[in-house]
């Protein structure tokens, strides 16, 4: 069989190598999802640089304008303040005072004068120096912390004006403990300087000029923060001050023992703040960060939020005529959180895209997967319908062969069948010669009796007794008919009759069987057992193939006696029967069959007899027919010698007609 167990299994790669699987390499995926991750960090980078580009620049565009705004405040101030020291020099009660500071009307006037200007001025204080350095009459002249009888040579702007030039300083007042802007101018008399005019202005107001979100700071020329809206700041420097400098901010107690420290700023330095500086800073502008190292600070900002608004956009201006630096710091806080935001922003799109596009991948991969399942199947399928096909035709040719054999053995059966009618036949014939010396016997006895019986009729007639007559005459009737009968079953046996099943008498066929074998009956002793209670047993068969059946077993029966020559020849014959079944079973006391001939028996031909004296055909029908009745027909020796025939028939309703024997009468 080309195809045999794996009829069903149809997954053959072979069937499915032209079907290519898609590509569904981990690499792949593994490529797509490092270049999508580039692709976010790229955004993020560029997202995060742009806005905060933009972010600074506009930052620095409103700081810019802000810063200005400040500056020209300031600027405006000390403008308007400027001039006031002079004005103050010219006045006659200063210039009195000064060419004779110990009048004390004068004293009076002076002070009276510089009260009234100073109120007038909304400035700190106003105030006369002589040339000695002690300060003759002041606004505040009789107030507690007066500035009057104040030596105030170490001062630089009285150094300055001394020397007969505009002194410009900002320093913490030695006596008010204030800070404070002084302008001084010389006052003059005969080319000489003989005294100086100064007025104080307090700048804290400045300090609170800017947003409290946006630090705004005032240094001086060494660098010093004396203004600042962030009081940590303040008296902090730019950057170390030298020695030499600190020793003279010592000396002229500018800053009126306030431990000036370097302020932790510094500008910011990558390449990103380089770039900006290049792309998007002005000249004036930086970033920086200022570290805040103040226990204060340290204890109380400590969120991340305050940690980052140490960055700042700083940017400068130089304001007033004493070289001073404006620097507003804008913090940088809320454009970094912008850039973040855009950021977050970006990101957060890029990955809803980037997730429409894995899904769209995805869905795309399902697609090619469902088609290459599918061309899978369809491959299967082909697969199996060309193995069916392959299978349909295997089992075609065999049930052609198939069919071919059942015709050949129909036509064998049938020949068989008939040669067994043949064979049937020649055994009847072979059957009817051997019973031709007893039916010539049989019909010897009757046609001796009727001879008999004519004769004495004749002479009964004569003697006119004509009821012996009739009696005799019916005898003769009745021995003719015997006749007639016995004539009638040879002509039918010798027949082909077509099988039949009726109730056959099974006392009535062995006493036919018996009357037949009788003249070869002799010395041999019959016995029947089982059928006097009984004799209406019936069997269903063919009377006369039955009687066939039992005329060749007891006729073998005396074969055997006589092939023993068993001077005491006895046949038994024992009928048993239940509610379906009838056994005959026929047994002698002959020679026994030998045990290598035993299986053999019922084969046709087979005959352990002399040639003429058997064909082997007897025990071959005699099976045969009994198979035609349904029947079975067995043999086996008798332990004590001698050999038993079993036949076991269907049972026939009871037959109320049991045929006696003929009676015979003679003349008296
Ligand atoms: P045939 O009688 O022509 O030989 P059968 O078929 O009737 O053919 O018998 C076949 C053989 O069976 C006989 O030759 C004989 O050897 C054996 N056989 C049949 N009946 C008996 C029997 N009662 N006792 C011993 N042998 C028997």
């Amino acid at each position: 069989m080309p195809h045999s167990d794996d009829f069903l299994a149809v997954h053959d790669p072979a069937a499915t190598r032209a079907v290519h699987a898609p590509d569904t390499g981990s690499s792949r995926w593994w490529g797509f999802a490092v270049a999508l991750l580039a692709g976010l960090l790229l955004l993020c980078g560029l997202t995060w640089l742009v806005s905060f580009q933009r972010g600074l620049a506009a930052l620095q565009q409103s700081t810019a304008t802000r810063a200005d705004r400040y500056a020209a405040t300031l600027e405006s101030t000390l403008d308007r303040y400027e001039f006031l020291p002079a004005l103050v020099s010219l006045h006659p009660f200063v210039r009195g005072l000064l060419e004779s500071p110990h009048d004390p009307a004068r004293v009076a006037a002076a002070n009276h004068y510089l009260a009234e200007v100073n109120r007038r001025a909304h400035a700190s204080a106003t105030y006369v120096i002589a040339a000695n350095g002690i300060a003759l009459a002041a606004s505040n002249h009789g107030q507690p912390g007066s500035f009057v009888g104040t030596d105030y040579r170490f001062r630089p702007y009285f150094q300055i004006a001394a020397g007969g030039r505009m002194g410009r300083f900002y320093a913490i007042g030695i006596t008010s403990d204030e800070p404070g802007y002084y302008i001084a101018q010389p006052v003059e008399s005969g080319g000489k300087v003989i005294g100086v005019t100064v007025v104080k202005l307090n700048l804290e107001w400045f300090q609170r000029a800017g947003s409290g979100a946006e630090p705004l700071m005032v240094s001086d020329d060494h660098g010093v923060i004396f203004l600042s809206s962030v009081p940590a700041w303040q008296y902090r420097t730019l950057q170390p001050l030298p020695p030499a400098l600190q020793a003279e901010m010592q000396s002229t107690r500018q800053y009126h023992g306030r431990a000036v420290t370097p302020l932790p700023l510094e500008p910011l330095d990558s390449p990103v703040t380089r770039w900006l500086a290049q792309t998007t800073l002005g000249a004036n502008a930086r970033l920086v960060r200022v570290r805040d190292e103040s226990p204060a600070a340290r204890t109380t900002f400590t969120s991340d939020a305050t940690q980052r608004a140490d960055r700042y956009l700083e940017l400068g201006r130089t304001v007033g005529p004493a070289d001073w630096t404006m620097q507003v710091m804008a913090p940088l806080e809320p454009v970094l959180a912008n850039a973040r935001n855009a950021t977050v922003a970006a990101a957060l799109a890029y990955a809803c895209i980037c997730l429409l596009l894995v899904n769209w991948r995805q869905r795309r991969q399902r697609a090619r997967d469902m088609q290459y399942s599918r061309r899978l199947l369809e491959a299967a399928y082909d697969e199996l319908e060309r193995r069916v096909e392959a299978r349909t035709a295997d089992l075609m040719a065999i049930n052609e062969k198939l069919e071919e054999q059942v015709a050949e053995r129909t036509r064998a059966e049938s020949e068989l069948r008939a040669a067994q009618d043949e064979l049937v036949q020649a055994s009847k014939l072979a059957a009817l010669g051997q019973m031709a010396a007893g039916i010539t016997h049989e019909l010897n006895q009757p046609l001796a009796a009727l001879r008999t019986f004519s004769d004495n009729t004749r002479v009964l007639l004569e003697r006119g007794q004509l009821a012996a007559a009739e009696g005799n005459l019916t005898a003769i009737a009745d021995l003719t008919e015997r006749m007639g009968k016995i004539t009638g079953q040879l002509k039918l046996f010798a027949g082909k009759a077509r099988p039949v099943r009726r109730p056959v008498v099974v006392r009535t066929a062995l006493d036919h069987v018996l009357a037949l074998l009788a003249p070869r009956l002799g010395e041999v002793t019959v016995s029947v057992a089982g059928l006097d209670e009984q004799p209406g047993l019936s069997v269903r068969a063919d009377e006369l193939k039955l009687e066939q059946v039992l005329l060749n077993l007891i006729g073998n029966a005396l074969d055997a006696i006589a092939s023993a020559a068993q001077a005491q020849g006895r046949i038994d014959i024992d009928v048993h029967s239940d509610a379906g079944t009838v056994t005959l079973a026929v047994r002698d006391n002959g020679t026994g069959i030998a045990p290598e001939a035993l299986p053999r028996l019922f084969e046709p031909f087979f005959t352990t007899k002399e040639t003429g004296q058997g064909l082997g055909l007897g025990l071959a029908i005699s099976s045969s027919i009994v198979r035609e009745f349904g029947g079975q027909l067995s043999v086996a020796n008798v332990p004590g010698g001698g050999a038993q025939f079993t036949l076991v028939l269907a049972r026939a309703p009871a037959s109320p007609s049991a045929n006696a024997a003929l009676p015979v009468s003679t003349p008296q």
